[in-house]
């Protein structure tokens, strides 16, 4: 199956052949030709399995095969709208669709905060068809009447499972009431609760379904390593590894900011330059971060969850979960960075006595069993020796309150499933001592 056995016109299939693309994958084949059609559309299918596209390209060829009137004040009216969740999801989906649309007439606007209002107004009062907006940013647009809604054909709610966990389902509402009621509509979303399911019955009208298989941890493009290791030599660990094996891109997860922070200024004293990204950050600080990280010049990107939502790089090679999430299906979505479109890539967890847990939830979700590493000369102390995890650290609840879905958060207690594996590489457990961290930036 090729792109333009989908359906799609000369200009786009060239665009295509020039982002690289050979074939399309599954939620293209399903995606396109249904959208082409022109109905609505649920579909199950989460960032990295080429959502963008498939959403993407059957939208400028609907938009290109029809002429669209000039508003009443004789400007061109805005004809489709992506919300998305983040601002790193808008600016990256607005950049994959202006690649699409190289070929084509119509133009494209990310439209997110924490950047200057007022670039984005002076784009709107020329010809922009498409807006690609976080839904904050868009309602700053709307109260201002520097966008005009009325004339949107179409709209797609892109990772909508965290546009709800971000608690925007009022703002989209607000959104939506301000469009004309006659418009095609597309709602993805890599998680299906009954809030989306509640959503998807008031926005789309009789949907086709479509679901590629959830990108988890069975997808064998993606080696995942578990390292059982104290939380005391975690960042002499991960300085190791990147070192060691002469990591050169490695995106690096915490749980939180001020983590996210003192780790990218560890890591940079130990050689290895890094920076963070997280929601205290400036949205120019973020870029700068991104786009360095993008370009190989930055080694290492220290992320949180929230931040790093949507982060796309191509051929990501390293992920590394410097601490578990808390939610396990956070931990999908964070190796889901790497072994993207059919390239292999490895995903490591650093896993903490404490963590053990959050592990066992792990492997519930990923229905697959984590067989706990040890590594020479950072071999954590023996069970009986550690400390009893403390019961804030394993039952404390994510923020955004997602109703009804439990999985993820475990029980504390429970002395975990730590077999040590016997790898001929790794040393005795029971000469575990702590050690001072060495110097650890072999090349
Ligand atoms: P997305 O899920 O839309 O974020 O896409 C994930 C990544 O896959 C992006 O880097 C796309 O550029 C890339 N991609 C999308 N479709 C294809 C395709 N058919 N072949 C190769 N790469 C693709």
């Amino acid at each position: 199956m090729s792109f333009a056995d989908l359906g799609l016109n000369e200009q786009l299939v060239q665009a295509i052949n020039e982002c690289g693309y050979t074939t399309p994958t599954p939620i293209q084949t399903q995606a396109i030709p249904l959208v082409l059609k022109g109905g609505d559309l649920l579909a199950g299918a989460q960032t990295g399995t080429g959502k963008t596209a498939g959403f993407g390209l059957p939208m400028l060829q609907r938009l290109s095969e029809t002429q669209a009137k000039p508003l009443a004040n004789g400007r061109s009216p805005v004809r489709a709208l992506v919300l998305t969740p983040t601002r790193e999801l808008a600016a990256q989906v607005e950049e994959n669709i202006r690649a699409y649309a190289k070929h084509s007439n119509l133009r494209t606007l990310a439209m997110f905060g924490g950047v200057s209002i007022n670039p984005q107004m002076k784009a709107l009062g020329g010809k922009i068809d498409i807006v690609v907006a976080t839904p904050g940013r868009l309602l700053d647009h709307v109260s201002q009447r520097s966008i005009d809604l009325s004339r949107i054909e179409m709209l797609v709610l892109d990772e909508a499972d965290r546009m709800l966990d971000m608690g925007f389902i009022r703002d989209i509402q607000r959104i939506i009431a301000k469009m004309p009621p006659k418009r095609q509509n597309l709602l993805f979303s890599a998680t299906f609760s009954n809030e989306i399911k509640k959503l998807a019955e008031t926005l789309l009208t009789d949907p086709e379904h479509i679901e590629v298989a959830v990108r988890n941890a069975t997808a064998d493009t993606i080696a995942q390593r578990f390292y059982s290791v104290d939380k005391n030599r975690k960042r002499a660990l991960l300085s190791y590894l990147i070192g060691h094996n002469n990591w050169q891109q490695v995106l690096v997860f915490t749980r939180t900011k001020h983590g996210a922070n003192r780790l990218a200024m560890q890591l940079d004293k130990d050689g290895l330059p890094a920076m963070a990204i997280h929601g205290d950050k400036s949205q120019g600080a973020r870029t700068r971060a991104l786009s360095q990280f993008k370009a190989g010049k930055l080694r290492v990107l220290v992320a949180t969850d929230i931040a790093a939502r949507g982060i796309d790089i191509s051929e990501l090679p390293h992920v590394v979960n410097f601490e578990l999430p808390h939610v396990a299906e956070d931990y999908v979505h964070r190796i889901g960075r790497t072994g993207r479109a059919g390239i292999k890539g490895e995903a490591v967890s650093l896993v903490g006595f404490e963590e053990r847990p959050l592990l066992k939830a792990i492997e519930k979700v990923i229905k697959q069993t984590a067989e706990l590493e040890i590594m020479a000369d950072f071999e954590p102390l023996p069970d009986h020796l550690q400390p009893k995890p403390e019961p804030a650290t394993t039952q404390r609840q994510r923020g955004g309150g997602r109703g009804g879905n439990n999985t993820g958060r475990s029980n504390t207690g429970g002395r975990g499933n730590a077999k040590p594996s016997s790898n001929p590489r790794k040393a005795n457990p029971r000469t575990s001592q702590p050690k001072t961290p060495r110097g650890t930036t072999q090349r």
